[in-house]
């Protein structure tokens, strides 16, 4: 009936209500706690399938909220970039992971994340330079992960900026590569210097097809002098295949979880046997 659709589109606005009620709360929450500089980063270890040495870290950002615990980055990085935060978080993020760095092992290169909107910020290239220049780290030792929605935005601009990164001698990895609808097309358009396959991709890596694409990457790689990295890496046996397949890096629980920099070791507990 009439009324009962009105009822429904009633509850449906309550609950839209609650909803953004909840996100504008926890907005105010992360401005808070990003002022406070309450935002940790976690590391998780990039390890040589070959010889379960680890290569890199990536940092991951984790917010320890007062009362919900952890909350994911999936949950709050979309908030700081809805509240026009992420460049502030981004730039905590950078130079904590830099820092940190400085007490690693001088081989291991640490990477951070970029999101989209720090690249339309103006002075990305500048506050990398900074961050480089306080912390001491060389240049060659940070790497930069962009997903293709970097593309998506004002493209010329964007690729601008890449290439001012790029000759500052920082490395540019492109992440969860397969999950776009054009990944091939930027892999070719840009020069990366290293590709990380989607989790998605090993999670299926037991079928034919899946194969089939990793063995195409693997090729594509060598023609365009990229490093290729396995990402969601969960089980000894995709170890195994991925090996095999001449995939050299791999990222994931089976190696370890994102811990705190204190909880970082520097060869993998698998080739210590367990
Ligand atoms: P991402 O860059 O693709 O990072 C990998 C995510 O996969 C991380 O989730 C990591 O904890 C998770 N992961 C790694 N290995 C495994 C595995 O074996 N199994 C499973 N199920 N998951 C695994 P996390 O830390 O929750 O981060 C989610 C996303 O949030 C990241 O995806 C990244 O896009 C974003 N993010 C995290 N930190 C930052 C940051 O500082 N800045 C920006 N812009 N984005 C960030
Ligand atoms: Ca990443
Ligand atoms: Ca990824
Ligand atoms: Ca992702």
């Amino acid at each position: 009936s009439k009324n009962a659709g009105r009822n429904c589109f009633h509850t449906y606005s309550v609950e839209l209500k609650a909803e953004a009620d909840q996100r504008n709360v926890l907005e105010i929450e992360l401005r808070e706690a990003i002022w406070r500089e309450e935002i940790e980063v976690f590391y998780q270890p990039v390890t040589e399938l070959g010889t379960g040495r680890v290569k890199s870290v990536e940092a991951l950002a984790r917010w320890h909220h007062g009362t919900r615990g952890f909350i994911s980055p999936a949950e709050f990085i979309a908030v700081a970039e809805a509240g026009g935060l992420i460049v502030e978080l981004g730039n905590q993020v950078l130079t904590k992971a830099c820092r940190d760095a400085m007490t690693m092992p001088d081989d291991v290169k640490v990477a951070i994340n970029l999101s989209a909107l720090q690249f339309a910020s103006t002075n990305l290239v500048d506050t990398v330079t900074f961050a480089l220049a306080q912390s001491g780290l060389p240049q060659t030792r940070l790497e930069l992960e962009i997903t293709e929605s970097v593309f998506l935005a004002d493209t010329q601009e964007n690729l601008k900026t890449l290439q001012r990164l790029k000759a500052l001698g920082v490395s540019i990895a492109l992440d969860d590569f397969g999950v776009g609808y054009s990944s091939l097309s930027y892999l070719t358009a840009f020069p990366f210097d290293k590709v990380k396959i989607d989790k998605s991709f090993i999670d299926r890596i037991d079928r034919r097809e899946t194969v089939a694409v990793l063995k195409s990457i693997v090729q594509l790689a060598e023609t365009l002098k990229l490093s290729i990295v396995a990402e969601g890496v969960e089980t000894s046996e995709q170890v195994r295949q991925l090996h095999s397949l001449g995939i050299p890096l791999g990222q994931g629980y089976y190696f370890s979880k994102p811990v705190p920099l204190a909880g970082l070791s520097w060869q993998a507990p698998a080739t210590r046997r367990r």
